[in-house]
């Protein structure tokens, strides 16, 4: 079970065998190990150690103290960071989030501190062996997922565990052990004291990986959806009708592909029978970036123009396809048909459209500028923009197609 060459784990095993030829212990742990049980590739490798921050420091002379309170040390290597850690214990938590202070600790201590069972393992790749003082391998042999110890002390301490719960169990297909799940429906209102962009990073996660659907379903069952971003996502009723495991939201999500998606589609997945303002509520209590909000509310406020096979414009059609996230918008509209048992119609009629559109003409340059608009003696005002634009969607829909019609119709539309 060794780690391949050239990749981080390589890296990860370079680090622990200088640590241990120092006369250290050290030894890869938690998600790393779990992964390379179950045969995946390790997103990334943490190595634990019994040397204290300073003399990592020392040996990786490269090396970033980034969690000062937490002793871990980022050391890069061959191009990849890894952290290593010394071992410890995190005394009392009173934010719901964070240990007030940790302590170093032994190994055993150090695997006690972590969240589940599967995710409290060691490797001695040296000797390629597992150090399993947590009943890990069990669990791992079980797929379940399971906390340290008793649940409701262990999601007390930080309620964040309970959307990593979720997402491990939906990554990975597991089932949540039942008092641990029981734990997370009690302490799910917890999730409020958990800041939107923390909360955001998980669901990110859940949401775009190939298993989305099986992890909207746990926060559903768990009850976990009510409290993400301060219960703004069911607010005024936005998802509280679809709450139900065989919602439009599940149906959507089930149909998406089983491939990585777009955050924005994501999102606009699950809002997008709210309407725009509630989208914008929602992506404001999660504290998205301005980019990533205006994507969904795009996608959201754009979606309805194609859900019937309307007498949408070539014009409005094409302003839609220069848009960055058309292809994300064709994804919606086709999950969403298949949500309400109207696919596949309108999908197929707006395929058909966008591809009879030469890619040249769909944000061709404007056969008139507003300089030339000035030029014709137009005074600046609201009226100059919309005369513009009027030209601009008489191109776009093929009704001018030389600089004379343009010139024209400029013409005309000034006189009237
Ligand atoms: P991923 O594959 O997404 O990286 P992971 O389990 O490796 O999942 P990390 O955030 O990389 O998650 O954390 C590495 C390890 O640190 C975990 O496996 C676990 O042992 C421990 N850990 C991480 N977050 C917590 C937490 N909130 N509470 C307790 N232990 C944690
Ligand atoms: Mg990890």
């Amino acid at each position: 079970m060794n780690p391949k060459p050239h990749t981080a784990g390589q890296a990860a095993l370079q680090i622990v065998k200088k640590l241990r030829s120092d006369g250290h212990v050290a030894l890869l742990a938690g998600g790393c190990v779990r992964d390379m049980l179950l045969d995946r590739t390790p997103k990334d490798y943490d190595v634990a150690t019994d040397a204290k921050p300073a003399r990592v420091q020392e040996l990786f002379p490269r090396a970033r103290l980034v969690g000062a309170k937490f002793g871990v040390v980022l050391v890069r290597k061959s191009g990849f960071d890894t952290e290593v850690a010394t071992f410890r214990s995190d005394g009392p938590y009173s934010d719901g989030r964070h240990p007030d202070a940790v302590t170093f600790g032994t190994e055993i201590e150090d695997a006690r501190r972590r969240d589940f069972t599967i995710n409290g393992l060691f490797f001695d790749p040296l000797d390629d062996r597992v150090i399993d003082y947590v009943g890990g391998r069990d669990d791992l042999a079980a797929a379940v997922i399971r906390t340290i110890g008793d649940p409701d002390h262990r999601f007390s301490e930080d309620h964040l565990r309970m959307l990593r719960a979720v997402r491990l169990a939906a990554r990975l297909g597991f089932t949540i052990e039942p008092q641990t799940a029981n734990a997370i429906e009690r302490l799910a209102p917890n999730l409020k004291v958990i800041s939107a962009e923390r909360i955001w990073r998980e669901l990110e996660e859940i949401l775009t990986a190939p298993t989305r659907a099986a992890g909207w379903s746990l926060l559903v069952q768990l009850g976990l959806c009510d409290h993400l971003a301060t219960g703004l996502l069911v607010r005024e009723s936005l998802l509280a009708p679809t709450l139900r495991p065989d919602s439009a939201i599940q149906r959507r999500l089930t149909a998406l592909p089983a491939s990585p998606i777009d955050p924005a589609l994501a999102l606009a997945v699950l809002l997008c029978d709210g309407g725009v303002a509630a989208a914008k509520d929602v992506c404001r209590a999660l504290r998205l970036s301005n980019r990533l909000t205006q994507a969904v509310v795009w996608l959201v406020g754009s979606l309805p123009m194609l859900r019937t096979e309307s007498d949408l414009e070539l014009a409005d059609l094409k302003i839609l396809m220069a848009e960055p996230n058309w292809p994300q918008l064709v994804e919606l509209l086709r999950v969403d048909l298949i949500a309400t048992a109207a696919y596949p119609a309108p999908y197929e009629y707006v395929c058909r459209r966008a591809e009879a559109i030469d890619s040249a003409d769909v944000a061709p340059p404007p056969l008139l500028s507003g300089d030339d608009l000035a030029a014709m003696g137009m005074p600046p005002g609201p009226r100059f923009g919309e005369i513009l634009n009027t030209i601009y969607r008489a191109q776009l829909n093929t009704k001018i197609t030389t600089r004379d019609e343009a010139n024209i119709m400029a013409g005309e539309l000034m006189m009237s």
